[in-house]
């Protein structure tokens, strides 16, 4: 409303009455226009604290409320790609409108450490196992029509910088029949994948030297490369559009409905509810309580540490085995390189590299054995991995990157599932109100539109619709039952 007394209202026309003496016709336009901007403002302030996120949304790094409600429905810990994918599929799938108040909390607005922004941005339908492959199918057509999805009214539609690639796996002798079996079960999932004899690759792609591969496997559709940053804001853009809420701080403490339990008591309870978690803000010792009906657990590569530190009664552990793995990326120039059509390729040895840009620039990198991994205490790059490990691997599968000039790098950490190097998805064995959706090792960017739906459709629905990841969930930690992906890279 505006106040009496607003300057608005000097020299103004009366309602309905016929501009004031002397006023020219263009002052009158002016002096509207200025009165339809303050109103829109004063609606705005009005409006913002009623609900919250509908108004304007900021970039990642501009939290809007530092403080974060003492209630929520739905509490998602982790704001990367996977922790706003589920909190935009909540709310676009959420039966009424503003009907649920879901809070994403993310320690670090800078995302410096983030699995997310450090990734190489890839996308492919080549996995061995069909919940990949089907959560790979889902996400290429969510990113095909992003902006059916993502787009927000008056705001610029989303361009995710797509780049179009095939993946191109090389296979030794050894792994050939691995490869031609993965291809078949690909095949059955409707994947448009060829296998090219050492003979057609060299024809298609002559700069490769072929000597030791047996075959390979290269992707023709749904396959390639696009800016992780572009989603992570898109989603979080959209998701506050539809009302999530956004806070800066971090989740240390849950506290269950076992602790209301008075003595005397009897044994430890094997199954709780989360009552309430403990949000501490930045620099500071205070934390908030928020109480939830629903936590979901997207911390990344964090997500096992944050089951641990949460103070938990001894009885209702699981562990998580999930852990953040240093992985470098490391760019480098070569002007006689692979020109456009340069694939995503994976060499025998498990080096990698695609091109950036058509400038003749490149990024690459290789994962470790795992008795070389990293430190993971920091991010830093060790520059003789690619000097001694990762460019001799790839000089020698393409000559002309004997002499390429090395550029940039940067570290980031996988999300690292060493039970079985797979995504957990589902529910908490113990702890009713809680699920998960982490630890995809290499491949959660690809896979969060995916994830984000299946997740809010068994927060919202109790069970899958769109994609069963039943066989994700918890209970193959607890039974001991590994479920392998073969095309981890
Ligand atoms: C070098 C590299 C290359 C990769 N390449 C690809 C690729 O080509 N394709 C692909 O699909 N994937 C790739 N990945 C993997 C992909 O980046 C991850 O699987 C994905 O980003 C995981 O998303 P996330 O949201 O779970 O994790 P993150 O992006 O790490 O987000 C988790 C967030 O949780 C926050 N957090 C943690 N604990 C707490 C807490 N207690 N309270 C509040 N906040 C908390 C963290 O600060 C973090 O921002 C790559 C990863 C790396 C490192």
């Amino acid at each position: 409303m505006l106040r009496s007394g607003s300057a608005l209202r000097r020299g103004l026309p009366r309602a309905g009455g016929a501009p004031g003496r002397g006023m020219r016709s263009a002052d009158m336009f002016r002096e509207l226009g200025l009165r339809l901007r303050l109103m829109g403002r004063t609606l705005q302030d009005q409006l913002s604290p009623l609900a919250p996120g509908t108004g304007s949304w900021g970039p990642p790094g501009v939290p809007r409320d530092p403080q974060p409600p003492e209630e929520a429905d739905v509490v998602v810990v982790g704001g990367g790609v996977v922790g706003w994918s589920v909190a935009y599929w909540l709310k676009a799938l959420e039966a009424r409108r503003h009907g649920m108040r879901v809070l994403v909390l993310e320690r670090d607005p800078t995302y410096s450490r983030a699995s997310t922004v450090l990734s190489a941005g890839g996308i492919r339908q080549q996995f061995s196992l069909p919940e990949n492959i089907h959560m790979s199918r889902f996400s290429a057509s969510f990113l095909r029509n992003i902006n059916e999805y993502l787009g927000v009214p008056n705001e610029p539609p989303v361009d995710i910088q797509f780049q179009p690639s095939g993946y191109l796996f090389l296979a030794s002798p050894q792994d050939a029949e691995g490869l031609e079996a993965t291809v078949k079960v690909q095949r059955e999932e409707g994947v448009q994948v060829t296998l090219l004899s050492p003979a057609q690759l060299k024809d298609k792609f002559p700069w490769i030297d072929t000597e030791d591969v047996a075959v390979a496997s290269y992707g023709l559709e749904d396959e390639g490369w696009f800016d992780p940053w572009t989603l992570l804001t898109a989603l979080r853009r959209k998701a506050m559009s539809l009302g999530v809420l956004s806070c800066a701080g971090e989740v240390r403490g849950f506290v269950t409905s076992a602790e209301d339990l008075m003595p005397p008591r009897g044994p430890d309870p094997l199954s709780a509810r989360i009552k309430r978690i403990h949000v501490y803000m930045q620099d500071s010792l205070e934390y908030q309580p928020v109480t939830c009906a629903i936590v979901v657990n997207a911390a990344g590569a964090w997500a096992g540490e944050l089951l641990e530190t949460a103070g938990l009664p001894e009885a209702l552990r699981q562990p998580l085995p999930i852990q953040p793995r240093k992985r470098y990326i490391f760019s480098w120039h070569c002007h006689d390189g692979p020109g456009l059509s340069c694939p995503f390729l994976i060499d025998t040895t498990g080096a990698y590299f695609r091109r950036e840009g058509i400038a003749g620039n490149y990024l690459g990198g290789m994962s470790p054995p795992e008795e070389e991994e990293p430190d993971p205490s920091d991010l830093s790059v060790d520059h003789s991995y690619f000097q001694e490990q990762v460019w001799p691997r790839l000089a020698r599968r393409v000559p002309a990157f004997s002499s390429l000039r090395p550029g940039s790098s940067w570290a980031g950490y996988y999300d690292h599932n060493s039970f079985d190097r797979n995504g957990v998805v589902g529910a908490h064995p113990r702890l009713s109100n809680l699920l998960v959706a982490a630890g995809f090792s290499g491949h959660g960017l690809q896979h969060a539109p995916a994830a984000g739906r299946a997740l809010a459709e068994l927060v919202l629905k109790g069970r899958y619709e769109t994609l069963d990841l039943s066989r994700l969930g918890w209970s193959r930690l607890v039974q001991r039952e590994p479920l392998v992906e073969g095309g981890v890279v």
